[in-house]
């Protein structure tokens, strides 16, 4: 249902070291992904734009002692983080559930109601029945 289009996602992250001795990875983050609109089913692309604050802890103690304006990340067993995977995760955030056109964009008649047809169209009007009777 989804998938990166641009060959290149663009990173950009600070490593900085704050006053009370944290590590904190910062940055942003843009990339166009592909989506299929749930409304017409026609592909269309979204830029996507994830913002990030990381502060890697050690252990699960450590990640409760962390301030809340961070997001802990756990460091892999070599001590190291993955940062383009935190940062895919991030985008996967990004994502809308689901995903449509603005409506100017959409191949979808924008009065048509998703999934349930407009009620004047589901049964005539018992007065017109009649009127055919006559
Ligand atoms: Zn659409």
């Amino acid at each position: 249902m989804c998938q990166t289009r641009s060959e290149q996602v663009q990173v950009n992250a600070t490593f900085d070291v704050d006053e009370v001795g944290l590590i904190v990875i910062s940055g942003s983050s843009s990339a166009t992904v592909a989506l299929t609109c749930q409304r017409c089913t026609e592909e269309f692309e979204l830029e996507l734009e994830v913002s990030f604050t990381f502060s890697p802890v050690k252990d699960v103690e450590a990640e409760a002692e962390l301030p809340s304006y961070y997001d802990a990340i756990e460091l892999d067993e070599n001590g190291e983080v993955n940062l383009l995977e935190l940062v895919e995760d991030e985008f996967l955030l990004a994502i809308p559930l689901i995903p449509r056109h603005s409506i100017k964009d959409c191949q979808s008649p924008a009065d048509s109601v998703w999934g349930k047809l407009p009620e004047e169209l589901e049964k005539p009007s018992p007065f017109d029945v009649l009127k055919k009777l006559k």
